[in-house]
């Protein structure tokens, strides 16, 4: 039942809970019914007297601080029984209980009971005092004892209330009974009633004197007191309340303060810290409170105080109400701490001093992932250097300013490394790598500290030379780079040598754009190559032209791999002394087109620097075994010799052993039968790799000539070393030879070739009398226009045919 729910009552509380209501409803209906005995003018008094006690009951005087209030309607509770007896009293009573205990509780057990229990303790304390009330007659000393009398009703009056309904609660908590605990507990409310009895007692006593007129006007007079008691002290409560959220508020805002993930700082205007939280101080490598009144300048990174300084003065001035700035605060181990801090003002709470609320967040993480994607975007992740975005952006810059001057002239290099690719390919992407990151170093080293460095992609590089004086600036700072960078590099335990090609170009050439600028030193670059290696050229307008043929080649060249455009001529190798054919050296044609037969020298450096070499060389040494093969059958000696140009590409290549040994397979040759041509240069590199193939072949028997030796920078002692079996003595001594300059190199280099049991081979013979001085210097081989052109297969296949016959190959030449 909802009315009487009493879930939470044992079967004990219940009880008495229910012996209580009964007993106090019977004494209720008894005291009811003797008040409707009354006399009818008493009655009606008693009515007023009680609605008085019920209105005032509406207005509990409330103290401050405490749940419980003053009833202040006991006083005419109090002053009804004195007047008219207990009966209407324990009905005022109870009216009054009624009415506190429906604003005090929601529950019917509470609103019923309450005023049940009321009732009863009114009912036997009224009877008490009733007796002494009219046995005493109001004199000086029976008014005293009167008031004593009814002081101690008072108390006996809320000891029996505090009892019944303290052993109520007991019940019902099943805790133990303590009414002593509860008396203490509500010890001042039994002041509060006593207060109200004398008050009531007073009141009775000058009715008694002066009649009901002097109660007319002083009833009014008491309410009117009291509600004004009522409404000071709801009034001091909603303060005092205030007061507590105030500071409940507080202790929230300053433990969410201390405790808050995030950085939080007071600071004044002046710059100093009012109070700091931990998490600020942690990101500072500080104890907590350690910043307290510190300057917050010294805490915060020299480029950064001034425009925080500016955004704290503009937020002063009004013009910013918040604001957010990103500043770099000094940690206790010296390093900087990236902060994100988010100002705004907040006065105190006298509204007299404006104070900045800093929260603040460590984000040194995202700044450093920041600066990396920027230094990322920017530079070269192998060397380090800036990279083609950064190098087109300062050429930009460049063209800009030079545009305001002469003074602001420019010049831009662009190098590529010659043979890069093959160390590349034949030391691995490692070495490559390395050798790249030494390189930069050294052209790092002989720049002004404010040319430009970049590397623009693989083993290109631009350099940018500003404020230039003279255009002979660029070209001795291209020098000194070339020099700086042929200088042999280690590598592990080898020791490798490259060049670089330089283009250069210059700001006065009225550039518009980046692009058109590397275009130009790009272009310059290609000449320099063309020009052989280790070279710098300086652009200009007809460099486009060549460029452009260049371009073609490359294209055409492609092409004729695969169409039959490229074929062999076969030059003649003979004996000196009776100029007896031994073997022929292959050399290379490309029937263009076009532009007819081209000789090597205007497509092979094309054809090496493109890589196209690699395809082309395979090509001919399939193509010159074959053709042996088909001789073998007409010369009938397997000592025929063929004489193949091998370039460095192709002996880095990994599969080049083979190649050769199916090659000769194919062709059922001797390994005897073939020479390979390689320039010093190709051992004198140091590639190990390609000395390695080299000592491979030479073991399944291949001779191995040096071409045009002489030319390169062979160290003479390093030649013993080599796995080479012939040196082809380079034709630009036989021509000096001839026209009887010294000999004495020539000579030198026959007399090394003899001591350490090389063959060696002339090249170039075109008159009789270089044949004759070759002779005499022990020269047993040689080709030359003198013996013969280079021709054709068929006419090379007759003079394989009439090999003895050497007065043939003498009619030829
Ligand atoms: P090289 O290996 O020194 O070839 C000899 C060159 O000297 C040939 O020029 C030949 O025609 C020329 N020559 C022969 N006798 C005389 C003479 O008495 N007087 C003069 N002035 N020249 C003579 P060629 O055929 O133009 O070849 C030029 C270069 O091209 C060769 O020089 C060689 O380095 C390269 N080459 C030719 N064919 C190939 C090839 O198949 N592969 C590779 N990698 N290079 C090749
Ligand atoms: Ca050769
Ligand atoms: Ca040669």
């Amino acid at each position: 039942m909802r009315i009487l729910d009493m879930k939470d009552y044992t079967t004990a509380a219940t009880l008495y809970w229910w012996s209580v209501t009964t007993l106090g409803a019977i004494g209720l209906v008894i005291a009811g019914y003797a008040t409707l005995l009354l006399p009818p003018s008493m009655l009606v008094q008693a009515l007023i007297g009680g609605a008085v006690a019920a209105f005032v009951g509406l207005f509990p005087v409330r103290i401050p601080g405490s749940k419980t209030a003053i009833a202040a309607g006991e006083i005419f509770i109090f002053l009804i029984m004195l007047l008219y007896g207990p009966a209407p009293a324990v009905v005022a009573a109870a009216v009054e209980g009624f009415i506190a205990s429906c604003r005090a509780s929601r529950r019917w057990t509470s609103r019923i009971g309450t005023p049940a229990m009321i009732a009863l303790a009114m009912l036997g304390c009224a009877n008490f005092l009733e007796n002494v009330r009219a046995n005493t007659v109001l004199d000086g000393a029976g008014s005293a004892v009167l008031l004593s009398v009814l002081l101690g009703f008072a108390l006996l009056y809320y000891v029996s209330i505090t009892l019944l309904t303290s052993t109520l609660f007991a019940l019902k908590s099943r805790s133990a009974f303590t009414p002593i605990r509860w008396l203490k507990k509500l010890g001042w409310m039994g002041f509060a009633y006593m207060a109200s009895a004398s008050v009531a007692g007073l009141l009775y006593l000058t009715f008694a004197r002066f009649g009901l007129p002097v109660l007319l006007v002083a009833v009014p007079l008491i309410a009117m007191f009291l509600s004004t008691l009522h409404f000071y002290f709801q009034r001091k409560d909603a303060d005092e309340r205030h007061m507590e959220e105030l500071r409940a508020s507080e202790s929230r805002f300053h433990s969410a303060f201390t405790h808050a993930a995030i950085g939080m700082a007071l600071v004044s205007t002046e710059g100093q810290f009012v109070h700091t939280n931990k998490a600020f101080c942690d990101m500072l490598g500080l104890a907590n409170g350690e910043l307290d009144e510190a300057d917050l300048r010294r805490l915060v990174h020299q480029d950064d105080i001034e425009p925080l300084k500016e955004l704290i003065d503009k937020m002063i001035a009004g013009k910013l109400s918040s604001a957010h700035t990103e500043v770099r605060g000094r940690h206790r181990d010296g390093s900087d701490v990236w902060m994100s801090l988010n100002l705004s003002l907040a006065r105190d709470w006298q509204f007299r001093n404006y104070n900045l609320i800093v929260q603040a967040q460590d984000i040194t993480a995202r700044r450093r992932a920041e600066a990396e994607l920027y230094h990322n975007a920017y530079h070269d992740n192998l060397t380090q250097l800036h990279n083609r975005t950064h190098f087109m952006e300062q050429l930009n810059r460049a063209i800009a300013r030079a545009g305001r001057g002469a003074q602001h002239q420019f010049a831009v290099m662009y190098l590529d490394f010659d043979r890069f690719k093959m160390v590349n390919d034949s030391l691995g992407h490692k070495a490559g790598d390395e050798l790249l990151v030494n390189v930069a170093k050294r052209m790092r080293s002989v720049l002004r500290p404010n040319d430009l460095l970049a590397r623009l992609g693989g083993d290109e590089f631009g350099i940018l030379m500003e404020d230039l004086h003279s255009e002979r600036d660029a070209v001795e700072l291209t020098e000194r780079i070339q020099r700086e960078v042929q200088k042999p590099f280690v590598l592990g335990t080898m020791e490798v040598s490259i060049s670089a090609s330089i283009g250069i170009t210059f700001g006065a050439n009225g550039y518009e754009s980046s692009d058109q600028i590397i275009r130009d030193a790009d272009i310059a670059m290609y000449k320099a190559k063309s020009n052989g290696k280790a070279q710098y050229a300086i652009f200009d307008a007809s460099l486009h032209a060549q460029v452009s043929t260049q371009l073609k080649l490359e294209n055409d060249l492609r092409k004729a791999l695969g169409s039959g455009q490229i074929m062999l001529e076969y030059q003649p190798i003979c004996t000196l002394r009776d100029r007896r054919l031994i073997g022929f050296e292959a050399l290379v044609r490309w029937n263009h087109p076009e532009r007819g037969t081209l000789q090597p020298s205007s497509f092979i450096p094309t054809a090496e620097e493109t890589g196209l070499i690699v395809p082309l060389g395979n090509w001919v040494l399939s193509e010159a075994c074959r053709q042996m093969h088909e001789w073998r059958h007409i010369s009938g000696s397997s000592t025929l010799g063929i004489s193949i140009n091998v370039s460095s590409l192709q002996l880095s290549q990994p599969g080049f052993v083979n190649l050769v040994r199916q090659a000769l397979e194919a062709a059922q040759m001797q390994p005897s039968q073939l020479t390979l041509e390689v320039t010093e240069s190709v051992l004198m590199d140091g590639i190990d790799h390609a000395v390695e193939t080299l000592r491979e072949l030479r073991a399944m028997g291949i001779t191995l000539s040096i071409d045009d030796f002489g030319t390169g920078y062979s160290s003479l002692s390093y030649l013993a070393k080599l796995p080479i079996d012939a040196l082809k003595i380079d034709r630009s001594f036989v021509e000096r030879m001839g026209r009887g300059e010294d000999n004495e190199i020539v000579k030198a280099i026959f007399k090394l070739g003899q001591t350490l049991g090389k063959q060696v081979y002339a090249e170039g013979i075109e008159t009789g009398a270089q044949l004759e001085m070759l002779r005499e210097l022990g020269c047993e081989y040689g080709q030359g226009f003198l013996l013969s052109r280079p021709v054709g297969a068929e006419r090379a296949g007759n003079f394989v045919a009439s090999r003895n016959h050497v007065r043939e190959l003498a009619a030829v030449a």
